[in-house]
């Protein structure tokens, strides 16, 4: 029985298995090595999963979640219409998606995978991706991470010794490794990254761009519109990866605009942008204590390291240039499927996981000793300390007769207080007395779960106040049957037609976007294709298929100029 590699990304996920001719991606319904990590309800109550859930984002907001990925080993739950599901349940369904491409594909039934997950994954996140796969059918022995089936990819695991820099930018987040392979072990040395920067901020930029040239107010727009747009930015993003100008013509809020866009426009826009991704650059090699003329390979990959300036800033910061791959949105999956062929062989790759890292900063809020009015960050616990952690900071009242301290629990790098996440807040109250007399020792103690116990004892009384602050979760072997048995029950968009209804979720998008004639027009091209589908009797949907995917193109044409 054939296993496979899975990449489970936040915007796209792929599988991928190893071959004679080395590690390949396998498509899937829809002919695609990408799929969309989105799922959608139809109002039928059937599941969609890839990009005819991507699709319904727009249309389908209330039925529709993607980046979920982002909430892995949380408590959160995704209502999708009637249904609330956690972010393991929906990436179950990502999951059995890519296991069905794959039987598909190889003609055989799989049940194992090599799933890859962040560096920075904790172990409550690492088990909620278990807990997907189990949904999901598959058995995962062994997860890799992400990094590392990047150094795998490019055939580094053959290099006895070496210091590797991995670099992913995706759609929405930025990871910076720098790995360490010794002695026939990939270790992680550090870990940074910025989770809100990615390829969707580049697009933004351009969305930016193109309001303020045509005097357009994106929040005026609705929600079909603003789709629309955002779906030619990019597209001319993608563009400008190839070409040094991009012209478009399209027409939004009954406007038509109509211009050219220079790539050295969009990369000026960009600057921003580019300044953000040296940070946790400079961070990661700076934690691991790292000379940069030392590092033996720079690694790029991600979906939108295919933007020039990124190779670009990478080249320039390094002097040299960094590894590359032609898919650079392939390489994580290529490299799970080297690990299994690796696994098969000899027990794959060995790692040291970064589990045992906080991979934040943690603290609380102190009043500024320069200026009084405001508030700076103090560090209790610092990023990339080796858990599980304990440590004391002692903190003065600030004013004469101050009854109240207030402890802001803390987490990020930010200086300024209010730019980090509040995870809690703990007070106590102290006998009045003068300024600086009073003081309250604050405790933090962060273990491998994730969880921070905050302890504040008034130091004159010895009143402790003691909070426990958990927003990981997971499941019990008992919710997991209970959700396993539930999931079963759910009807899936049987993979045959996954196409069709891909088409359709296209087709209702450009339904909203136009308006009277050619809205009477499109309503009957899907009525049309929906009869057509119906009629078990017929044998050329193929054609069919072909025809509707042809007569929307010209209608979006039509729409557009
Ligand atoms: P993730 O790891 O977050 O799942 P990917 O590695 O698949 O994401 O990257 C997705 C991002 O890559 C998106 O923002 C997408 O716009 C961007 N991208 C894909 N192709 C190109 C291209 N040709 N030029 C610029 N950006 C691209
Ligand atoms: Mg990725």
């Amino acid at each position: 029985m054939a296993v496979i590699g899975i990449d489970l990304g936040t915007s796209n996920s792929l599988v991928a298995v190893w071959t004679e001719d080395g590690p390949q991606t396998l498509p899937n319904a829809l002919g695609d090595a990408l799929t969309p990590s989105a799922v959608s309800i139809a109002d039928n109550g059937e599941v969609l999963i890839g990009r005819a859930a991507i699709d319904r984002l727009v249309t389908h907001p209330d039925r529709t979640a993607a980046s979920f990925k982002r909430a892995m080993g949380s408590a959160k739950i995704f209502k999708l219409g009637s249904h609330s599901w956690r972010a393991e349940e929906l990436s179950a369904f990502v999951l059995r998606s890519l296991k069905l491409d794959a039987e598909t594909a190889l003609g055989e039934e799989v049940s194992e995978a090599i799933i890859s997950v962040p560096a920075y994954f904790n172990d409550t996140q690492r088990k909620a991706t278990l807990d997907a796969a189990h949904l999901a059918g598959l058995n995962v022995e062994r997860l890799i991470n992400e990094p590392t089936a990047a150094a795998l990819a490019h055939g580094l695991e053959d290099v006895e010794e070496g210091t590797f820099l991995i670099l992913d930018l995706g759609g929405g987040t930025f990871d910076v490794s720098l790995l360490h392979k010794f002695e026939g072990i990939m270790e992680i040395k550090a870990s940074a990254g910025d989770s809100r920067l990615g390829g969707d901020d580049f697009r933004d930029a351009i969305l930016a761009m193109l309001s303020e040239r045509h005097g357009l107010v994106v929040g005026d727009l609705g929600g079909s519109e603003k789709a629309r747009l955002l779906a030619e930015a990019e597209r001319l993003k993608r563009a400008l990866s190839e070409a040094l100008s991009v012209d478009y013509e399209l027409i939004i809020a009954g406007k038509a605009i109509k211009g050219d866009l220079l790539r050295s426009e969009f990369e000026t826009q960009c600057q921003p942008l580019i300044r953000r991704m040296k940070a946790p650059i400079e961070r990661a090699i700076h934690d691991a204590r790292i000379d940069i003329t030392r590092l033996d390979q720079v690694v790029l990959v991600g979906g939108a390291s295919r933007m020039p300036l990124v190779r670009d800033l990478v080249a320039r910061l390094f002097r040299r240039f960094p590894l590359l791959h032609p898919k650079p949105d392939h390489i994580i999956a290529l490299g799970t499927a080297v690990q299994v062929a690796l696994k098969t062989r000899d027990g794959g790759l060995e790692e040291i996981v970064m589990t045992d890292v906080c991979p934040f900063t943690l603290g609380t809020a102190v009043v500024d000793g320069r200026s009084r009015n405001e508030t700076v960050m103090s560090s209790i616990i610092e990023r990339n300390a080796i858990v599980p952690i304990s440590r004391e900071n002692r903190y003065y009242t600030v004013s004469d007769g101050q009854t109240v301290i207030r402890i802001d629990v803390l987490q990020g790098e930010f200086i300024r207080p209010s730019q980090n996440i509040l995870i809690g807040q703990i007070e106590v109250s102290l006998p009045p007395a003068p300024a600086g007399k009073e003081a309250v020792d604050v405790r933090y103690t962060y273990d491998v779960n994730g969880a921070l116990e905050v302890e504040v004892k008034v130091v004159s009384t010895g009143k402790l106040v003691r909070s426990l602050f958990r927003n990981q979760s997971t499941l019990t072997d008992q919710e997991l049957a209970a959700r396993f048995a539930a999931l079963a029950s759910i009807k899936i968009l049987p993979r045959d037609q996954q196409e069709n209804r891909a088409l359709i979720a296209h087709a209702e998008r450009l339904y909203a976007d136009c308006l009277g004639e050619e809205r009477e027009q499109v309503k009957a091209l899907i009525f049309w294709f929906e009869q057509c589908i119906e009629d078990q009797s017929r044998s050329d949907l193929r054609q069919v298929r072909q025809q509707f995917t042809e007569a929307l193109q010209r209608f979006e044409m039509g729409v557009s100029f």
